[in-house]
């Protein structure tokens, strides 16, 4: 459902991502490590063309997204099949939890107002928290805005879903029960890519991890192959210092 090819990046004179060749199958779990500054959240950015590259291919479900200058005439189709989950959880404060995961669908695919409360329902109920639709954002605990993100981007249907440090800025007793809920996504054949520093996660859920060095894939490979069994020198340090 992804695939890159000879994808390079930079921000200004620095080369952010070198020559990424990635394929994402559907329904496979990619969980995305390395260092800090090493170009994870680019890439996953990329891939809903939040950010540009400047060369090489990248393709979303089918269709291409042209490089930096090329025409984007996919964009908006792309951004429809991918959701995303960023560290801060970006809900409106102005809106209900429930408004915050009605508001896409019907503004983006003009879905009925009752379709849309429908499915904000069943979907907040999936996530845990549907006791909590008619409250605002700043009225619940992180742990639970994050779950609203996720059931915010689930309602446009997605394909495929990138997360990006999903529990980073989550109290310890909170990271739990949004990995839950991310676990549960995988189980039912959602399409991932996930950027975590939760090694237990990426090892039970993923079914591929990607360790990247300075823009570059270094290694990636099964869960317990990358873990127990790293062949590169720089995984192996990588995961002494955060296993
Ligand atoms: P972290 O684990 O800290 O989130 P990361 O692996 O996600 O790091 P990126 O955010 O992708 O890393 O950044 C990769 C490199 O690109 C870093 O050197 C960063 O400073 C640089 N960078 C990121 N965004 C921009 C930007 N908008 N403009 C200029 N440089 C940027
Ligand atoms: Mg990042």
């Amino acid at each position: 459902i992804v695939e890159m090819k000879g994808m390079n990046k930079y921000f200004g004179k620095l080369h952010v991502l070198k020559d990424i060749d990635l394929t994402v199958e559907k329904g496979e779990v990619v969980v995305i490590i390395g260092a800090s500054g090493s170009g994870k959240s680019t890439l996953i950015r990329c891939v809903n063309g939040l950010e540009e590259f400047e060369s090489g291919r990248l393709d979303v479900d089918g269709h291409a997204l042209a490089p930096k200058g090329g025409n984007q005439k996919n964009l908006n189709e792309i951004r429809k099949e991918v959701g995303m989950v960023f560290q801060q959880f970006n809900l409106f404060p102005h809106l209900t939890v429930k408004k915050n995961i009605m508001l896409a669908p019907m503004k983006v695919k003009s879905t009925a107002q009752t379709v849309a409360n429908a499915t904000a329902e069943r979907l907040l109920e999936r996530v845990g928290i549907g006791n909590q639709a008619d409250k605002y954002p700043s009225q619940l605990s992180g742990g639970q805005q994050q779950r609203v993100a996720i059931a915010r981007a689930l309602a446009m249907e997605p394909r495929l879903m990138l997360f990006d440090e999903p529990t980073s800025a989550l109290d310890p007793e909170m990271i739990g029960e949004v990995l839950d809920v991310m676990r549960e996504l995988a189980k039912e054949g959602m399409t991932m890519m996930v950027v975590t520093h939760e090694m237990g996660f990426a090892r039970e859920v993923a079914d591929r991890v990607i360790y990247i060095h300075e823009g570059q894939i270094v290694e990636q490979g099964k869960p317990d192959d990358v873990f127990d069994n790293p062949e590169s020198e720089r995984t192996q340090a990588f995961l002494s210092r955060v296993l």
